[in-house]
């Protein structure tokens, strides 16, 4: 099995790390050649905007897209998460639109811009997972077909899958809780 990770900017380096720890080949991707031969992409948080941009710039969304049309599971955190929505509230940066969510970006205000929360997760288990939220996105609204993996206790969607898309508003790359990527594995097994 051959992971991508969208490697334009952001924490992917973090991702590519637990991957290896879970004996998972992860190839850092930057440019479209790089897409090939992979089974399944994470695109990592960071700054929506930059990333937005350097997909257009290196070429990658026509390649991310047509691997998505191939049914290869995607994985989006934080940012990545903003990347695969469908819109953005208020905000006009591109995004690939594999996912049937409207997403607000920066959605915890100033008190609340980095905050660390346990979660339960009933697809994972039955064991909270600490979810690490940094200037993080929420997901606004989501379409029929979209499955809402997580909230937080006011209600907050804070983690969703659609299909062969998962995405957290979290950051389960800088935990050591591998359960979301274990997951995510599962899917592109064709496990769950
Ligand atoms: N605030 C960032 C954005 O809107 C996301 C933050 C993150 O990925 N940790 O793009």
């Amino acid at each position: 099995m051959r992971i991508g990770v969208l490697a334009s900017q952001g924490a992917f380096a973090e991702h590519i790390k637990v991957l290896n720890q879970l004996n998972v080949d992860a190839v850092p991707v930057r440019l479209p050649l790089e897409l090939t031969d992979t089974d399944g992409l994470i695109i990592p948080g960071g700054e929506s905007t930059s990333i937005s941009r350097l997909i257009a710039e290196y070429g990658l969304e026509d390649e991310i897209k047509k691997l998505a049309g191939e049914g290869k599971p995607m994985f989006g955190t934080c940012a990545g998460m903003i990347m695969l929505s469908r819109d953005i509230s208020g905000n006009t940066t591109r995004t690939l639109g594999l996912m049937d969510i409207r997403v607000k970006r920066n959605a915890f205000g100033r008190q609340r811009e980095s905050f660390e929360t346990d979660i339960p997760v009933p697809v994972l288990d039955d064991k909270p997972f600490p979810g690490v939220f940094i200037r993080a996105p929420l997901i606004e609204s989501c379409e029929a077909g979209v499955e809402v993996l997580a909230r937080l206790p006011d209600n907050t969607i804070v983690a969703a899958r659609q299909d062969k898309m998962l995405v957290t508003a979290f950051h389960p790359e800088l935990t050591d809780d591998s359960r979301f990527h274990r997951y995510f594995l599962d899917m592109v097994a064709g496990k769950v």
